[in-house]
């Protein structure tokens, strides 16, 4: 993070904030905080809110800064196994507007095209800075490459030279995991203590995980951090596309829980749970059971400050969080405070839009003023 970035994120997390406060947190001097300001407010980053300054008195009236979340926007893509998601998001990381688009073709060609068409739509609604791309299984956020994505047939896919030339926009991409967490960090609920050291766990129809420190999401050298599809955990019966029995992924990935119920697709079987449908909250619970394991071996590798649980169950079935704060508590070693420690996403109706959105976010909250922001 620059200069600059650590007073934009000073105003997002203290806005309504005068100058002088802005200072104060970033321990820049007065000087640099009022032309990083004033290069923030031309470019739409930042406002002033004269609503929110004090009354007029003696000496000279400071006008505070937000963030401004009418002018600018950036443009988040979440590319599922059976659909994709594009979405317009604000500078606080609220979505706007956004559209799911179901696979026509699993193909990258196809895909991309489809988001690309849509990208062009979302642009008139208002001006963009770039664009962020998140997905699962293995991808390197430095190429801008998903390396290899099975459940998608993927592998070596350049999605940010591809939307890039499809859009002209800066395009990144990045993990479920490492999207989500950035997302924490910037926006969360917890997101003081996520800064200090996180891990998310994503469980949809891959599942990833993702982990930082000081603030640093951990990529890895190959960029190939947080897979742990095929973590073995005890109580797994379901046969995995590895052959083996007893990965964490084939047990509790989306697909396998429609496939169970008999449900046409997830949101009925969520629809049905909420409603009280016995088998539909069982089959959640025996999920937030295995997630929660897998949970608690995170838990006690890495001792993390928060530990944040993204799985559609854990979100917006009753109890479900619970039961999986329950496991955890039953299968750390670490003895943590479980009801402190391990969260359900702070984004439950729009995980996969903020997902993508936070990858362009990140880069903008990083080096706000850089000239290809993102
Ligand atoms: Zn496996």
């Amino acid at each position: 993070m620059d200069s600059a970035g650590a007073v934009l994120r000073a105003v997002l997390d203290h806005g309504p904030v005068a100058r002088s406060s802005v200072a104060r947190a970033t321990r820049l001097s007065a000087a640099s905080i009022s032309g990083v300001a004033t290069s923030l407010l031309s470019r739409g980053l930042i406002r002033e809110a004269p609503e929110a300054a004090g009354r007029p008195g003696i000496g000279r009236p400071t006008v505070p800064l937000v963030i401004d979340a009418e002018a600018v926007a950036v443009i988040g893509v979440h590319i599922a196994v059976p659909h994709a998601t594009v979405a317009l998001l604000d500078l606080r990381g609220r979505v706007i507007e956004q559209h799911r688009e179901p696979h026509a073709g699993r193909d990258p060609a196809s895909v991309l095209d489809r988001v690309a068409e849509r990208i062009g739509r979302l642009r008139r609604r208002r001006r963009v800075l770039g664009v962020g791309v998140a997905t699962g299984g293995w991808v390197d956020a430095v190429t801008g490459t998903v390396v290899e994505h099975p459940a998608l047939g993927w592998r070596d896919v350049p999605v940010a030279a591809t939307l890039s030339r499809a859009t002209r926009f800066p395009v990144r991409v990045d993990s479920n995991s490492r999207a989500l967490l950035r997302a924490e960090q910037l926006f969360g609920a917890v997101a003081g203590r996520a800064r200090q050291s996180a891990v998310h766990l994503f469980a949809g129809n891959v599942v990833d995980v993702a982990f930082a420190t000081g603030g640093v999401v951990h990529q890895g050298p190959r960029s190939a951090a947080g897979a742990v599809a095929h973590l073995n955990v005890e109580g797994c019966t379901e046969r995995c596309s590895c052959g083996r029995t007893g990965c964490l992924q084939a047990a509790v990935s989306e697909q396998t829980l429609v496939r169970r119920s008999g449900a046409t697709d997830l949101l009925a079987l969520v629809t049905a749970a909420q409603e009280g449908d016995a088998r539909a909250l069982g089959l959640f619970h025996e999920r937030a059971r295995l997630v929660g394991r897998a949970a608690a071996l995170l838990l006690d590798l890495f001792d993390p400050e928060v530990l944040v649980v993204a799985e559609a169950g854990a979100n917006r079935v009753p109890a479900c969080l619970a039961t999986l704060r329950a496991e955890v508590a039953a299968w750390s070693a670490a003895g943590a405070d479980v009801a402190r420690v391990v969260h359900a996403t702070s984004f439950p109706t729009t995980v996969l839009a903020v997902a993508g959105g936070a990858v362009a976010l990140d880069h903008i909250y990083a080096q706000p003023l850089s000239p290809a922001r993102i």
